[in-house]
């Protein structure tokens, strides 16, 4: 079983992966006829979205290279194992930026635009579908299909946030935003309840693009709901290059997880009370802004060898606080979780695809050091709660969830499988969409 082609939250392991490797757009390996395809991008799905036990893995990262980009209308089209981190640095310098970015950049485009990725200005832009002009899409039945709104609109709709599971994405055209600098300005608040972090949220949301909270996921009581806001905009001013920094790596995997409750509640003390103002103005790079976790290779070792989950959910705003009350309360008398929390609320704004995860609504994020049962005991009764709300789980942090959960929450999940394709299939598609290979 080799590390190469697991996922990011080293749980699920799985062993029995055959990998052929993309190479040439025009011309990708055969499809395998005996077993289920799927293409693999960068591994950063925290589940089994992109695992394919028993199957064939399309790994697609030999696909690298851009194809156009138009610099006065801010359109690049580049093939699918491009890193988005590749993309900022053709197009930063240039005045660009991408409208939309998840919390790392060591991901390709077709993996974003298969789990329809969101950032913190989720409640401006959208997701990373949102702003996909087109695509090519390969299938098993030999097509090679253009998609985009107005052609093949309906594979287009399940393709983003398909999982993988409509045929493989080859090349991809996208829509960037300019930008003056590569620098964020924005403040850092301390708030006390989740009554404050609601209030913070909306007053925010018009003149901050950006905006996502921590939260101190073991606080219970008076301090249940205690945590940081960060809300920015783009700066007007400075350059692109970012400030030197040393490389910095978990350089091993140690014997057992190094986050536990007593390390999780001296760290998340520490870090709430390190802040000594209500508000701490800042400025920021975009790397430690939007991507902080990447200043740390290989930090998913620090779980130890069994891994971690991630639960991402998200809860519509009618219900949020009191859901968000429920799950935090939950959560910290567990004593599970780790200091790596994402608090933050979710726009209108509509997605394309149609199992696009988020909604209008507060979306908690946080990892879990995998402990056997009563870790995925604490994520059923989180799962309760969740589906009391009406609310829904994310895919792409998922390795646990039931069918039942996943159809519940996705009503779109009858028309999306009328378009998978039959020869593709993933552990997470055999586990959660039934019938599926
Ligand atoms: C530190 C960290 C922070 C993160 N923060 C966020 C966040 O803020 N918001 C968010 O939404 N997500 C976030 N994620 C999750 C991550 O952005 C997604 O899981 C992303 O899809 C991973 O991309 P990948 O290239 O690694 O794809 P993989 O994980 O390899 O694959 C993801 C899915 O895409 C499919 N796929 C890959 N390539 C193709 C292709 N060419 N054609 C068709 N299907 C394809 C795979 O089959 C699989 O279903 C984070 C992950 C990490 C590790």
């Amino acid at each position: 079983m080799t590390d190469e082609f697991q996922s990011w939250g080293r749980y699920p392991r799985v062993g029995d992966q055959h990998v052929v490797r993309a190479r040439d757009r025009h011309a990708l390996p055969p499809f395998d006829a005996g077993r289920p395809n799927l293409a693999y991008g960068n591994g950063r799905s925290y589940g089994d979205v992109c695992l394919n036990e028993g199957g064939t893995l399309i790994a697609m990262r030999g696909l690298n290279r851009f194809i156009a980009f138009d610099e006065e209308a801010g359109e690049l089209v580049c093939e699918a194992g491009v890193l988005l981190a590749d993309i900022l640095d053709l197009v930063g310098p240039r005045g660009w930026f991408l409208p939309a970015a998840p919390g790392t950049k060591f991901v390709t485009v077709g993996g974003v635009i298969a789990n329809d990725v969101h950032g913190k200005n989720h409640h401006r832009v959208g997701t990373f579908g949102a702003n996909v002009l087109a695509f090519s899409l390969s299938r098993s039945d030999g097509s090679h299909l253009h998609c985009s709104q107005t052609e093949n609109p309906e594979l287009f709709a399940a393709t983003i946030g398909g999982l993988g599971l409509t045929g493989v994405i080859t090349q991809a055209r996208l829509k960037l935003r300019p930008v003056k600098s590569g620098y964020f300005e924005g403040e850092q608040i301390k708030f006390r309840t989740l009554d404050e972090f609601f209030a913070l949220a909306e007053e925010s949301e018009d003149p901050y693009e950006y905006t996502a909270a921590w939260i101190d996921c073991l606080a219970e009581g008076e301090t249940l709901g205690r945590g940081l806001f960060m809300r920015a905009n783009h700066a007007e001013t400075g350059g692109f290059e970012a400030p030197r920094s040393l490389p910095l790596a978990m350089p091993a995997t140690p014997p057992l997880s190094l986050v536990n409750r007593l390390s999780l509640g001296v760290f998340n003390t520490l870090y709430y009370e390190r802040q000594r103002t209500a508000v701490v103005v800042r400025r920021w790079h975009y790397n430690p802004y939007l991507f902080p976790l990447d200043t740390i290779a290989d930090w998913n070792r620090v779980y130890g060898p069994k891994g971690f989950v991630q639960y991402q959910c998200v809860v519509p705003m009618a219900d949020a606080r009191d859901a968000s009350h429920a799950l935090l309360t939950e959560i910290s008398r567990s004593g599970q979780g780790s200091p790596l929390v994402v608090f933050k609320t979710f726009g209108d704004v509509v997605s394309p695809g149609m199992l696009s995860f988020p909604m209008k609504g507060a979306t908690l994020a946080l990892d879990f050091p995998m402990a056997g049962g009563k870790t995925l005991s604490l994520l059923d009764r989180l799962d309760r709660i969740v589906a009391e709300a009406g609310g829904r789980l994310y895919p792409a942090k998922d390795a646990r969830m039931t069918g039942d959960m996943f159809e519940k929450g996705y009503p779109a999940f009858g028309q999306f499988v009328k378009h998978v394709d039959p020869a593709f299939g993933s552990s997470f598609g055999r586990r959660v969409l039934r019938g599926q290979r």
